[in-house]
């Protein structure tokens, strides 16, 4: 029998979303589990299965670790899938990516060759059908890459969403070339999920479409409270900062692998710090060019510019040319722009480590930047303000959802406007008041706006909805 295929399953944990109480309140929580109650009443014990193309590394891994752990500590039978694809199919995938940020990516086309390299993922995911999906089961299938499946579960009797966690707010000729590639698969999906209203595709206009910005996680190793000593250590440990004296890592025993003029940071030196995936949509070569030539060397901050090891996911072909542009961008600069700038590759081999590593190196900035040039939401910048950072980040997609200019944060208007961007930076080094007030500001807004309750409660709805309509 044909149909579609079956995706590796991918282990996910139990989290009680009681464990929130501390951090939203009674109230917030109360509402959480009334709606968790409904779901259930809902779904009774069918599972409502997501369906994504990489279990690490990025915005979408991250978001459904922790989605579906508190959704099945609620009692709702959530589980997450990956599908394969060939380095052939993740170039494809990736030039689609690339266009739904409003960028022609590696140049290539998308004609018949490319859709036929995209439905090869059909063969190549095996040819049993998706597990155990049966008529009127949920899947939410995420982002371009495992689009190919939305037609095939529509057909099995499904009941299917697609989340897209990216786009551009105003349309340009690779947005639209990228969308008449997808329109076919997505098309057809009963319900469609944006972060923003301005990433919705025109063929969509009246279909039922939710906006469910993304969440962050208060209490998971990327995020939870870590004292000033513990940052210092695991940094230390990971050979970012000069040990100093300071113990043994129990959490941290993998070393980042750096590339660095003069050794360790001092413990106590500002830094600056930009954590991504080697995605040029991502800007890290913009923010090196910008601290090195507007952020002046008085100020005596470094930057850290840190990502995963540009083979530690799976989905992004890009990432190792990238990463080689900046290495070979950062053997060129002088010995003092050498010295001011490192470049680290954070281990993925263990994903808590991970976690935990960014979450110190993120505490422990001076200012935290995102200068990414397109962002669907940007974790990063929620996860920053959670930590109380000023963050300086360009005003594009989801960021701008994120930030209130000069309350919350800094935005920049023109991502390539490297004298502003540096300009910010440097103001807020020279601030530390102003920094603070920034970084507490941010942290409430965060606290109101981007936690997993709000973003349980909204897929509630949604699935509500979807119910209503299938029986309508
Ligand atoms: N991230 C990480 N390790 C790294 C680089 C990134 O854990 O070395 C995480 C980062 O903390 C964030 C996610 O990957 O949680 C990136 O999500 P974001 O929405 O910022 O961007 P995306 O990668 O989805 O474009």
């Amino acid at each position: 029998m044909s149909g579609p295929p079956t995706p590796a399953r991918v282990p996910v944990g139990v989290v009680d979303p009681r464990h929130l109480e501390p951090v939203v309140g009674p109230h917030r929580l109360r509402e959480l589990l009334d709606s968790a109650r409904r779901v259930r009443a809902l779904l009774g014990s069918r599972p409502v299965v997501n369906v994504s193309s990489t279990a690490t590394g990025g915005g979408v891994a991250e978001l459904l670790q922790m989605l579906l752990g508190y959704a099945r500590g609620a009692g709702v039978a959530a589980e997450w899938r990956v599908i394969t694809g060939s380095p052939e199919f993740f170039a494809v995938t990736k030039r689609i990516h690339n266009g739904l940020y409003g960028s022609p990516g590696d140049g290539g086309p998308l004609g018949a060759a490319e859709r036929r390299i995209y439905e090869r993922a059909i063969a190549t995911n095996g040819d049993r059908p998706l597990g155990s999906i049966r008529r009127g089961d949920v899947v939410v299938v995420h982002d371009p890459q495992p689009a190919w499946l939305v037609p095939l579960l529509v057909d099995r009797g499904a009941r299917v969403v697609w989340r897209c966690h990216v786009g551009i707010d105003a349309a340009n000729e690779w947005s639209e070339r990228a969308w008449s590639f997808l329109r076919r698969y997505v098309e057809p999906a009963h319900a469609h999920v944006f972060s923003r209203a301005s990433f919705v595709p025109g063929f969509l206009a009246g279909a039922p479409v939710a906006i469910i910005p993304p969440s962050i996680d208060p209490l998971s190793p990327k995020n939870a409270s870590m004292s000033r000593p513990a940052q210092r250590t695991a940094l230390a440990a990971a050979m970012l900062l000069r040990r100093d004296g300071l113990g043994r890592s129990r959490r941290v025993t993998r070393h980042v692998h750096l590339l660095r003029e003069g050794g360790a940071l001092p413990a106590d030196g500002p830094i600056v710090v930009q954590v991504s995936r080697w995605d040029r949509m991502k800007d890290m070569r913009g923010v090196l060019d910008g601290f090195v030539e507007h952020v002046p060397p008085r100020l005596g901050a470094r930057l850290v510019l840190a990502g995963p090891a540009p083979t530690g996911v799976a989905d992004d072909p890009e990432a190792a040319a990238v990463w080689d542009e900046m290495v070979e961008r950062w053997h060129s600069l002088p010995t003092v722009a050498r010295r001011r700038v490192q470049l680290a590759l954070i281990p993925m081999d263990d994903p808590d480590e991970n976690a935990y590593v960014v979450n110190a190196l993120q505490r422990h900035a001076t200012v935290v930047v995102q200068k990414s040039l397109a962002e669907g939401f940007g974790l990063t910048v929620a996860e920053a303000m959670w930590k109380s950072r000023p963050v300086v980040a360009s005003a594009v997609g989801g960021i701008a959802d994120q930030i209130v200019d000069g309350e919350s944060g800094v935005l920049l208007d023109d991502p390539s406007d490297l004298g502003a961007f540096g300009a910010a930076v440097a103001r807020l080094l020279a601030d530390p008041a102003e920094a603070r007030r920034l970084g507490r500001n941010a942290r409430r807004r965060v606290r109101e706006r981007f936690l997993p309750d709000r973003h349980l409660i909204q897929y509630a709805k949604l699935l509500a909805d979807l119910a209503e309509a299938g029986s309508g």
